[in-house]
């Protein structure tokens, strides 16, 4: 941390500056300039924050220079770190050396309609399967999902088709018993910031699926991961699903730079959710292509059996030529930028999170 004197600062200030942040057991060194003092700061940073320099008398700003996360950086972690979801005999990776494909319905509506939705999710290649039982629906009077119900049904889907499930939880109270259902918990871009339902899927002891909020900064959507960790839970993987912008082309706008921007300042896998970001089919595999060549270690898409009576986001929903083209992207394109298939690699052997 550094302490940047406003022009003219009297000794007295410097001192009393250098007195504070000894006082907690730090070091600060004084370096004079022509024009201003810069004080650097060593010591646990944490105990700085409470001196609340910048309200001292002659001190013009103060700066952080380490990251303001700590367990999910990399600057503490070097190694990009490998989430395994699912039960022991059948977990399927998300990481660094692998490219996995996430496919379901937005919303759990029948057993049939999931179980269709996981069938062509499958034959596509997916080895996880998405679909919400608890939607988070910006409207109260649009369809709020199963419940309860809905998990059931993933169950029974995952037993039919052997794919682990991922799924929303989007109250602290559901914590349990949807991380009694699922395989992996996704937080939805609506409750990126919501601190309480963060620390309790930090204390599940399921992985997690982050999505980023649509207006969150990348360092506000490490500070949500880092929310989880703090828990104890260092199984986290953050989706890029679209930020907020100007555009109205797209319901969101796919920022595909934070996927290697958070590759380089976490260990944490990121995946991209190109039909959120999009909102519609017709980008959807463009968008997919793109995740995959900026080296994404993953992607999560809507499928549905029959978008248009579909009860949440039917058009951006796959099926058909468009979910063909999407399979062939997935089997072809990951290779080209050093991926193995998800299904190719088991976890024998192998440490978790790393
Ligand atoms: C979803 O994946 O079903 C969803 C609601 O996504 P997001 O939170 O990104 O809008
Ligand atoms: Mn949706």
């Amino acid at each position: 941390m550094v302490v940047v004197m406003a022009p003219g600062a009297t000794d007295e200030e410097i001192g009393r500056v250098v007195e504070r942040v000894e006082g907690v057991g730090g070091e600060a060194f004084v370096s004079k300039g022509v024009v201003r003092t810069i004080i650097g700061l060593v010591g646990d940073i944490e105990s700085f924050h409470h001196l609340n320099l910048r309200s001292l008398p002659g001190v013009a700003d103060v700066h952080r220079i380490s990251d303001p996360y700590k367990l999910v950086s990399r600057q503490h972690h070097p190694e990009r770190s490998t989430v395994w979801v699912g039960p022991a005999e059948k977990q399927v990776p998300i990481g660094p050396e692998t490219f996995t494909f996430i496919a379901g319905p937005c919303a759990v509506e029948t057993p049939q309609q999931t179980l269709e939705a996981a069938e062509m999710a499958k034959a596509a290649g997916a080895t996880l399967l998405r679909g919400g039982a608890f939607k988070p629906r910006t409207s109260p009077y649009a369809f709020q999902g199963l419940g309860v119900r809905g998990l059931e049904i993933l169950a029974d889907v995952r037993e039919v088709t052997g794919l682990p499930v991922v799924t929303e939880v989007v109250d602290a109270r559901d914590v349990a018993v949807v991380a009694e259902h699922a395989d992996m918990l996704q937080i939805g871009t609506r409750n990126a910031a919501n601190f309480g339902l963060l620390q309790a899927v930090g204390e599940s002891g399921k992985p997690v699926l982050l999505k980023r909020g649509m207006t969150a900064t990348i360092e506000e959507w490490l500070m949500a991961a880092e929310y989880i960790a703090q828990r104890g839970n260092l199984d986290v993987v953050m989706c890029e699903r679209g930020i907020r912008t100007f555009e109205p082309a797209t319901r969101n706008t796919l920022d595909i730079s934070a996927v290697p921007v958070i590759q380089a300042t976490s260990h944490l896998p990121v995946i991209v959710d190109p039909s959120h970001a999009a909102g519609r089919k017709d980008l959807v595999v463009p968008l997919s292509r793109a995740a995959i060549a900026v080296g994404a270690d993953g992607i999560i898409v809507d499928v549905h059996p029959e978008p248009e009576t579909a009860l949440c986001d039917g058009p951006q929903a796959l099926l058909g030529n468009d979910l063909r083209a999407l399979a062939t992207a997935v089997r072809q394109l990951p290779a080209a930028v050093g991926r193995l298939d998800a299904s190719a690699r088991t976890r024998t052997g192998r440490a978790s999170s790393t």
